[in-house]
């Protein structure tokens, strides 16, 4: 049997409602749809579990979407069928995304009961006023009740989101977010700059100059205030927006991270897997009805080449603190990076944005904050 740990991604795409800078394939008012998408969902775990039974799943990310905002029990059938189709590992890391004001206190132990040993809470922000603006439906006196609600359920590792870079938000409120969210001792803090994306509603406020984005250098400093001040309350920085505390890392983001693989189910999901990627229909409507018709819902594949893995595995791997592992990377492409990168190491270091030790290239702080233009030098390089 081919030894191979996986993880696998459900998307839940249903939401309360629709944040204004969204662009994720999440719906509101698609309530209508929830129990043809249960159907759905288990119809492809069930028909791609035969085909990939083989593999250890070491963990389970159930995302939208906001999960909790599905029925519990749906959530129940879910991890049920994945546990009978699949090889899940004893200490598999299984998540849930959730957002304060869809659950209960009950709600938290009946997902424990589930087996979901870790939860990420999506925050944003703890000024009710910066949340409000945001479109989200939750007070961050929600955000307290739910930390302590999962705790007492017996969760004991817990990862909140929150977001810096907010038009109008000032330096001193993220400094207040990132004060209130370490007093809550979580495990994880995810710390994304916003990014206004087009189809989005804040995307036509700025077009249309109601709202000004952020200027660059503010976000920025937003940034390093923010890694000083969580290095201070001891948690790690391990990735670009990514901080834990001793032994709470992200098992299934460091899969895409260090560019390993995984199989997505539902709406929009993406897979990539011996070599292959592909993701399904973003649309509910049109990702039910292909799984009905067909028994799959994919919109798109394709052939992962070596010159595109080698360089997708640079790309992800650059975002981890500790970067590119050398010896994993000569014992997938059977050459040292060397081989293929020299020049591109030489230069990116000669100009202070890429280092390396004996057993991996990583970025430097600077080159950290423009991933971008160091990744362009491996592009010109990928043969
Ligand atoms: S809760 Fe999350 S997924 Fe849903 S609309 Fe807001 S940002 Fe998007």
């Amino acid at each position: 049997m081919e030894e191979k740990e996986i993880g696998i991604y459900i998307h839940i795409p249903f939401c309360k409602k629709k944040c204004i800078y969204c662009d994720f394939p999440s719906y509101s008012g698609a309530e209508l749809y929830m129990e043809p998408y249960l159907y759905a969902l288990l119809d492809e775990i069930t028909i791609l579990g035969t085909k990939f039974s083989k593999y250890d799943i070491k963990s389970i990310y159930i995302g939208g979407g906001t999960p909790t905002y599905f029925k519990t029990s749906y959530i129940g059938r879910i991890l049920e069928t994945c546990f009978s189709c699949f090889n899940v590992k004893e200490n598999a890391e299984i998540t849930i995304e959730s957002n304060p004001g869809t659950l209960g206190k009950k709600t938290f132990l009946e997902l424990k009961r589930l087996g979901i040993n870790r939860l990420s809470l999506g925050v944003q922000a703890w000024q009710n006023e910066l949340l409000k603006f945001l479109g989200r439906i939750h007070t961050s006196q929600q955000v307290v009740s739910s930390v302590r609600w999962a705790r007492e359920a017996g969760f004991q590792n817990i990862n909140v989101d929150i977001m810096f870079g907010i038009p109008n938000q000032t330096v001193e409120e993220w400094m207040v977010t990132l004060e209130n969210v370490c007093s809550l001792e979580v495990d994880h803090i995810s710390a994304y700059s916003l990014k206004i994306e087009e189809d989005t509603a804040l995307y036509s406020m700025v077009q249309n100059g109601v709202i000004h984005p952020m200027d660059e250098c503010t976000e920025r400093h937003m940034y390093h205030e923010g890694i000083s001040f969580l290095r201070q309350r001891g948690y790690i920085q391990y990735e670009i927006s990514n901080f834990a505390r001793e032994g709470k890392k992200s098992v299934h983001n460091l899969i895409y991270w260090k560019d390993d693989e995984y199989i997505g189910f539902g709406c929009g999901a993406h897979s990539y897997i011996n070599r292959v990627r592909w993701y399904n229909y973003k649309d509910i409507e049109q990702y039910i009805y292909t799984m009905n018709k067909n028994g799959h819902g994919m919109e798109y594949r394709e052939y992962i080449d070596s010159n595109i893995e080698r360089f997708e595995m640079i790309m992800m791997g650059l975002r981890l603190i500790e970067g590119v592992n050398k010896a994993e990377f000569e014992r997938r492409f059977g050459k040292p990076l060397d081989f293929y990168y020299r020049d591109a190491i030489s230069q990116l270091k000669r100009n202070g944005l890429l280092d390396e030790n004996d057993s991996s290239i990583y970025l430097t702080p600077r080159g950290l904050d423009i991933q971008n233009t160091v990744l362009l030098a491996f592009l010109d390089y990928m043969g």
